[in-house]
């Protein structure tokens, strides 16, 4: 009888989330590479240069690839003829193991997880618990995936009980642009169908743990209706003309992946989770010979990317920059912001409305001002600030018009698209919204010379901070006039992919 040790397994874990938080898995790399050579959207392939530059940058100094360094989701596989050697549950053992990970000095990350999630959200400062599925199964080892989904994907996931006569593929076709760019496209859609409500979800879920083969299959041809819907759905879902952070282009999907499972005679439930630029997860086997061993991809795997800085490109000054200045500019400029702005994100945003209606003073001056909408990961050694990526600008929406009409702020920094509301707000202050690239944390924080908490520091990756930056790339997202670049992109290349016949297969 196979014997697992306590520590094997949670030293496995813990290696495994810490290999995830920087290596990209190699088929997700060849798969962007792939898309980015193809990209004719200039906007879109910049925003793939950057996540692959990250990548390998993340690779080479074993820190975060994306600030929110996710959920711990985790299948365990438990064969019958093992004997555990432990004093913990095993629950207790992968908990522990999440500790370990993200607690590591050497390459702390960042802690997300929020307990008593709709009272008081306290951070349980070390991204415990992790979600975790069982599975008995025949055998004398314990199979193991670990993954890390990042909260904007996350955030996107759809389910529906659909009629039995229903058609999946209009139901995804339906969903995917409703879910914008807070899911840091380019991705995967894994889709679960059958079961009940909560198998259906699972089977979306583990589907994403699957290799990108795409191409693979489209060489082989489907022999069943799971393969069928995968065909069929990468090549309609890209035909959407989404593109990379929705910026329009002609990779939005770079899978499907499909699961399913016998379902009641009156139900066909359908689950959709996206998994992002940050895709992490990894497979390890304990067998009773000790702890996992992932071994290191190499460097030659990832692609030698150059960023090409295009005509339109303007140098701004954030400690000078005008209200006349900020008129100049169009969606899909590229801007390169040097000077200061302020950071802050849901917990700040909250803070400074209630504290806005009760009349009270905020702590920090936010006229003429730029916030950027992110929660950075701790430095460690020398750096400024760990990775920095912008979070999704759509959860500070209900703010935005407060925001603008009572603090004179200028311009707001994130990712994804902005709500009509918001847009709106936008319009009628002439203030403006830049987008940075999400899944590029590490590549941005380079930007970011010096970082000073200046209010809220109880808030801790959500307090405010003000960054020092040099020449931090951003996209104009909605200029002045509620111009937004997320409506006309995809709006653009979507009618291009039809009209001139692109394959986006
Ligand atoms: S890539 Fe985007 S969705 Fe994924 S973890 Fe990072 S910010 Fe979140």
């Amino acid at each position: 009888m196979t014997v697992i040790r306590q520590d094997d397994l949670i030293q496995s874990v813990a290696d495994a989330l810490q290999y995830i938080s920087y290596y990209h898995p190699v088929d997700f790399i060849k798969a962007v590479d792939e898309a980015y050579q193809k990209e004719q959207n200039p906007a879109a392939k910049d925003a793939m240069a950057q996540i692959l530059i990250n990548s390998r940058m993340c690779a080479e100094g074993h820190r975060p690839i994306c600030q929110d360094t996710g959920i711990v989701t985790v299948f365990l596989k438990v064969g019958m003829n093992i004997q555990w050697d432990a004093q913990m549950s095993v629950t207790d053992m992968v908990n522990e193991g999440v500790r370990r990970a993200y607690n590591l000095p050497d390459n702390v990350l960042r802690a997300s997880i929020l307990a008593d999630p709709d009272g008081a959200r306290s951070n349980t400062k070390d991204n415990t618990p992790a979600v975790i599925h069982y599975e008995i199964v025949p055998g004398d080892e314990v199979e193991v995936h670990v993954a890390a989904k990042g909260g904007g994907s996350e955030a996107k996931s759809k389910f529906a009980m659909l009629n039995p006569s229903d058609s999946v593929v209009d139901w995804v076709l339906k969903m995917v642009p409703t879910m914008g760019a807070g899911w840091c496209p380019p991705g995967m859609l894994g889709i679960g169908i059958g079961g009940t409500a909560e198998k259906a979800m699972m089977l979306a879920k583990e589907a994403l743990l699957d290799p990108i083969d795409i191409h693979d299959l489209q060489k082989k041809g489907a022999e069943n209706r799971a393969e069928e819907l995968r065909l069929e759905l990468h090549e309609k879902v890209n035909k959407l003309g989404i593109g990379a952070q929705g910026l329009g282009g002609l990779t939005t999907v770079l899978d499907v992946k499909v699961k399913d499972y016998p379902s009641h005679a009156a139900n066909k439930a359908v689950a959709l989770i996206p998994n992002c630029a940050a895709t992490r997860h990894a497979h390890f086997t304990l067998d009773g010979s000790g702890p996992a061993a992932l071994k290191p991809p190499s460097l030659e795997e990832w692609p030698e990317v150059t960023r090409e800085v295009g005509g339109n490109v303007k140098r701004v000054n954030l400690d000078t920059v005008t209200a006349d200045e900020i008129k100049t500019w169009k969606p899909g400029d590229t801007l390169l912001l040097n000077g200061k702005m302020l950071t802050g994100r849901d917990a700040a945003h909250k803070k400074m409305v209630d504290m806005l209606a009760k009349g009270e003073t905020l702590p920090v001056d936010l006229k003429g001002r730029f916030i950027y909408y992110v929660g950075p990961v701790d430095p460690v050694r020398d750096e400024v600030v760990g990775p920095a990526g912008p979070t999704t600008a759509t959860r500070m929406d209900k703010f935005t018009r407060t925001m603008l009409a009572e603090t004179g702020l200028m311009g707001m920094i994130g990712k994804s698209e902005r709500g009509d509301a918001a847009i709106e707000a936008i319009k009628e202050f002439e203030a403006v919204y830049l987008m940075a690239t999400g899944g590029a944390a590490y590549l941005v924080a380079q930007a970011i010379k010096k970082a000073e908490v200046v209010a809220f520091p109880e808030l801790g990756m959500e307090a405010i901070y003000e960054f020092t930056v040099e020449d931090m790339p951003v996209t104009v997202a909605v200029d002045t006039d509620g111009e937004s670049v997320h409506k006309i992109g995809p709006q653009i290349w979507q009618a291009k992919i039809e009209e001139q016949a692109i394959d986006v297969a």
